[in-house]
């Protein structure tokens, strides 16, 4: 029920859980992380509190400086580890918050092409939507473009790429998402809450928006893809967030 994402300057894991527990008011069952080592997408994940991610955290690790993570609230596929949110495959990991309204339809198309579920989620069709597209040769930005336009649903979206270390998308439709920067690095997360202890200055995605960071550059695009301008204002770390 809440969504993270850090381009940082070294290792991202413990900041994620940190932002993420600013997200825990919304309630959650369980939670991941997922980053990028040497371009490969490593994750862990735990059912329960984020304490129990934490402790496997300790106990093993993640070092990317990019990373995603998640707290989840489920409603589709009951509160297990494997149902636990990054959703990934060989290609992009996923966090998301809301409904697919068509992931039956998507599942179906998906793994007549070869894709194979893991997961009891609506949230795992959308890896393999953008990892079918990637496969087809799109690049990350039209691969998720291309995907957006297939769901059904209200969602916000997180998207880590196997092999790009510079690189996060986001997309919102009917659930918020937040964009920050600092010089330490660019952010992704539900609310300004989450991102406050990091993030210097924040703009709100609008409706249908989606948006890819880089650690230098932020472009976002509307639901038409046009390139558009977001305001920016400043954040103040401290503040009464
Ligand atoms: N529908 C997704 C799931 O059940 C996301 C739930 C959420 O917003 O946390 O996994």
């Amino acid at each position: 029920c809440g969504i993270v994402g850090i381009l940082g300057k070294g290792p991202v894991a413990g900041q994620i859980v940190e932002a993420l527990k600013r997200l825990e008011y919304r309630g959650y069952d369980s939670a991941g992380v997922a980053t990028l080592e040497n371009g490969r997408l490593t994750r862990l994940r735990a059912s329960g509190k984020l304490k129990n991610l934490e402790e496997k955290l300790a106990a093993a690790p993640l070092y990317g400086a990019i990373g995603i993570g998640h707290t989840r609230w489920a409603t589709h596929g009951r509160p297990t580890e494997n149902n636990a949110h990054p959703h990934a495959n060989d290609r992009v990991a996923v966090v998301h918050n809301g409904i697919i309204e068509n992931f039956r339809e998507l599942r179906a198309e998906l793994a007549a092409k070869g894709h194979v579920f893991t997961t009891e989620t609506d949230s795992e069709a959308v890896a393999h939507l953008v990892a079918e597209e990637l496969r087809d040769g799109a690049t990350p930005e039209k691969a998720v473009a291309a995907a957006l336009k297939r769901l059904k649903g209200a969602f916000a979206l997180a998207f880590l790429f196997e092999g790009e270390e510079d690189l996060l998308i986001g997309a919102r439709r009917g659930s918020p998402l937040a964009v920050g920067w600092s010089d330490e690095g660019a952010y992704l997360g539900s609310d300004a809450l989450a991102l406050a202890p990091f993030a210097t200055s924040i703009a709100y995605l609008e409706e249908g928006d989606w948006v890819t960071l880089t650690r230098e550059k932020t472009t976002f695009h509307d639901a038409d893809d046009n390139i558009v301008e977001r305001r920016r204002q400043p954040l103040q770390s401290g503040s009464f967030l």
